[in-house]
């Protein structure tokens, strides 16, 4: 019998656990076809293009994962729907000034109500949790949190509630805190049940969704393309590339623009009626530290802690060492509770920290780099995807600023670890030195 210390990176999600290994998809796929569309890679930025284009009227599509939907990031992430970039907010609007900004940003606040809508509209069992999601403030600057949520209001048109101390340790009972911010409409969800349920949804559209069909070459020819997996092919118009994290060899011009960054997650045993000592509202919660701490609460009371980035592909065994330390800094009273389960994912970044939305010069479309914040802008770019196949490019012209430049390679990623080491020494100093 395997034991926790056997596991290797990734390892198995709570969330995968849970789920029972409940999909039955469309098979690998095998011998030749021919589609409109083909999409490659099911995480959501792949699912959310396949769902614009059925909502839009387009219907053969076909899309191909190499293991199952949601086996990347997106089906074993936080489970936060919240809005905004990886790039921060500030940086956002010195970036491109107030107004583009107002709307960039207001796109991803519509991109978290679509995925809301959709999950009542498609039926979608995903555990959600509409208690919404709260920043909480590590450092104890409560007039700084107060001055960025007014800036908020009036750079982004971006509305955060400001909660004194008191009405912070209403929702989050630590000490660790000061005041917080509450982002109205936002919610915490099960991620793998909401792709999978989608996914379905697709299916009962017509779409052919084949797993375990790893994508080892896209071809041009004549006018379309032809998409090679072991022991097959499928013809198509259209090809879109939503590889995340999980692949840099297809299209190497725009993948070695990414960086593939760690992030981990383990899961308490249930704590009965402590959670909600711990978590008075059942609100998902994050820090305003650089390399921030998240959690929230689970529906049968277990808490979900997630945290740290890296490079480093850690083994669960690790990953619960290196959390129960976090947790316990933020709830003491937890010392000695056993984290059940442990594991991590790749988020994939491009240097700027915007997302990749466009199309090669070949005509290859790509959606790629969400970061940390994906569950909202990948449905935002299947929307634009969506779009820009059928001809409307409005949208998806206004991330051509942001172009996939090269990430640097290995270099690259010992100048990201060195970044974020620096960057978590900064926050140290500031926790240590109690200065803004
Ligand atoms: C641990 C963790 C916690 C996170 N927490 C949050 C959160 O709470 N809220 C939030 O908004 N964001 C969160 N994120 C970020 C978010 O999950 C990602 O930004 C988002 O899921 C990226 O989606 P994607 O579709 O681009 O990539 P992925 O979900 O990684 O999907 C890419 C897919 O492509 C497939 N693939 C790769 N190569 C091939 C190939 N050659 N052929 C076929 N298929 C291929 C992979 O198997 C994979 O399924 C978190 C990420 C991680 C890792």
């Amino acid at each position: 019998m395997m034991t926790h210390a056997d596991e290797g990176w990734p390892g198995r999600s709570w969330y995968e656990a849970k789920s029972n290994d409940r999909w039955s998809g469309s098979g690998r796929l095998a011998g030749d076809h021919a589609h409109d569309v083909v999409i490659v890679g099911g995480g959501l930025a792949g699912i959310s293009t396949a769902v614009g284009l059925v909502e839009r009227g387009i219907k053969s599509i076909c899309m191909l994962e190499n293991e199952l939907p949601g086996a990347g990031a997106s089906g074993r992430n936080g489970g936060f729907v919240f809005a905004g970039y990886s790039l921060a907010n500030d940086a956002l609007i010195k970036q491109v000034g107030s107004a583009e900004a107002t709307a960039l940003h207001g796109w991803t606040r519509d991109a978290v109500g679509l995925v809301r809508n959709r999950i009542d509209r498609f039926g979608l069992a995903c555990d959600v949790n509409d208690a919404g999601v709260v920043l909480a403030d590590w450092f104890g600057d409560d007039e700084r949190l107060a001055r960025f949520a007014d800036r908020m209001r009036q750079q982004l048109a971006f509305g955060l509630e400001f909660l004194s101390r008191e009405q912070l340790a209403r929702h989050v009972n630590s000490p660790r805190y000061g005041a917080g911010l509450f982002e109205p409409a936002s919610f915490h969800f099960n991620p793998l049940a909401h792709i999978l349920g989608l996914a379905d949804w697709l299916r009962e559209k017509g779409v052919a969704v084949h797993e375990r069909s790893p994508v080892r070459r896209v071809e041009r020819c004549g006018d379309g393309w032809v998409v090679h997996v072991d022991g097959g092919r499928v013809r198509a118009a259209e090809v879109v590339l939503t590889t995340g994290g999980y692949d840099r060899t297809l299209r190497p011009a725009v993948q070695r623009a990414l960086q593939p960054i760690a992030t981990y997650i383990a899961v308490t045993e249930p704590l009965g009626s402590r959670l909600s000592d711990l978590l008075p509202r059942p609100v998902a919660v994050y820090d305003t530290r650089f390399a921030f701490d998240y959690f929230r609460p689970l529906p049968d009371t277990r808490l979900l802690w997630g945290g740290r980035i890296s490079i480093a592909d850690r083994r669960p065994a690790a990953i619960r060492k290196l959390l129960a330390g976090d947790l316990q800094r933020v709830f003491p009273e937890l010392s000695g509770v056993a984290f059940a389960q442990a594991w991590g994912g790749w988020m994939s970044y491009a240097r700027h920290e915007m997302p990749l939305l466009g199309r090669c010069r070949d005509g290859l479309w790509y959606g790629l780099a969400f970061g940390g914040h994906g569950m909202a802008t990948t449905t935002l770019a299947g929307e634009v995807l969506a779009e820009a196949i059928l001809g409307q490019t409005d949208r998806i012209s206004r991330f051509q600023r942001w172009q996939p430049r090269w990430a640097g390679g290995l270099i690259g990623r010992g100048v990201a670890q060195s970044r974020y080491w620096w960057l978590q020494t900064l926050d140290r100093c500031r926790d240590w030195r109690g200065c803004p």
